[in-house]
């Protein structure tokens, strides 16, 4: 698989190229397909798999064929530490730097007023932690129910943080007709029973 195979926004093809990726991730080749068809994907992942493309290359791609919604977060992608949703701002950034797509990064240790900012202005993407982005939601200023494209980065690592409970809550508070991206190194039962609640009919990649 090549790339250029992959149906992506000419837009990310270029980033990518740009980034010096010749060929696709087993991984990439194998969700970005699926992704971009309106599938939900669980992938089986280690990092360092380049995992983080194969949801961030497709959501980028679909976001850039809908239409924004003022004021409404579209993408919803949530991480296990703050480490990991910075590294993911970065690799959106990187990816979606020809498009006009906007991003929050909601993580804790900063102070609310620059992401209500953001919040407030509006944006495309939410990058989070889950406790972060629950913060935010229960001061009463983020509405989840334009998110068509969620992602949950590094579940098994969320489970070991005690996050489920948390998880659980932001996929409820999110339509139900979203589409849902969903990563771990490992299947758990907690993450499988995770996976068989909330995820519709996934396409099921394993690296
Ligand atoms: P990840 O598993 O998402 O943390 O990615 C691991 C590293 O591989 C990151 O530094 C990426 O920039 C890089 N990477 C991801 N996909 C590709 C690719 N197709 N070709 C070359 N490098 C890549």
């Amino acid at each position: 698989t090549k790339f250029s195979d992959l149906k992506l926004d000419p837009k990310v093809l270029q980033a990518i190229a740009e980034a010096g990726y010749e060929t696709p991730t087993p991984i990439q080749a194998g969700a970005i397909p699926h992704a971009l068809e309106g599938r939900d994907v669980l992938g089986i992942a280690q990092t360092g798999t380049g995992k983080t493309a194969s949801f961030t290359l497709p959501m980028i791609t679909l976001l850039g064929r809908g239409r924004a919604r003022a004021r409404m977060p579209r993408s919803l992608v949530l991480a296990p530490t703050r480490e990991l949703a910075a590294q993911v701002a970065e690799n959106f950034d990187t990816y979606s730097k020809h498009t006009k797509l906007t991003k929050a990064l909601l993580i804790g240790g900063v102070s609310f007023a620059e992401q209500d900012k953001l919040i407030d202005r509006g944006v495309d993407v939410l990058i989070a932690t889950p406790g972060r982005l629950l913060d935010h939601f229960e001061r009463g200023k983020l509405l989840l129910t334009g998110v068509q494209i969620m992602v949950v980065d590094e579940a098994d690592r969320m489970l070991d943080m005690g996050f489920i409970p948390d998880i659980e809550r932001i996929f409820q508070l999110t339509p139900f007709t979203r589409q849902t991206l969903f990563f771990s190194a490992t299947m758990a039962p907690e993450i499988e029973r995770i996976t068989n609640t909330f995820l519709h009919n996934p396409a099921k990649i394993e690296v």
